[in-house]
């Protein structure tokens, strides 16, 4: 199970109104009953993107790799990198749960 930190100081500092950082889990600028589902869908995502990559210590390296790749080859343009692409085109997923996630592997 993914932790979900609220209220926190770490989107903030990077102007988002939440951020994933696996494995330690997302973080969200909001208090819990402040985050919007799209958010927490959208952050999900990332969560079984992350889960995606492989081995769990391969995964950490090989997703942020791939993320500042996608970053950087992409003109370090945010919306051209694919893993956020995946994840807006999922954030209003009316399917997707909203309150929980899926358990790690
Ligand atoms: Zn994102």
């Amino acid at each position: 199970m993914v932790r979900e930190h609220y209220d926190s100081w770490i989107p903030r500092l990077l102007g988002a109104g939440a951020t994933t950082l696996m494995p330690f889990g997302i973080f969200y600028a909001y208090p819990i009953d402040r985050v919007p589902h799209s958010m927490r869908r959208h952050e999900s995502q990332h969560v079984l993107q992350y889960r995606r990559m492989g081995w769990p210590v391969l995964r950490f390296f090989a997703f942020y790799a791939t993320y500042l790749w996608q970053w950087a080859s992409g003109g370090f343009k945010y919306l051209n990198i694919s893993l956020e692409k995946e994840a807006y085109a999922h954030q209003n997923d009316a399917d997707w749960p909203v309150t929980d996630l899926p358990p790690s592997p």
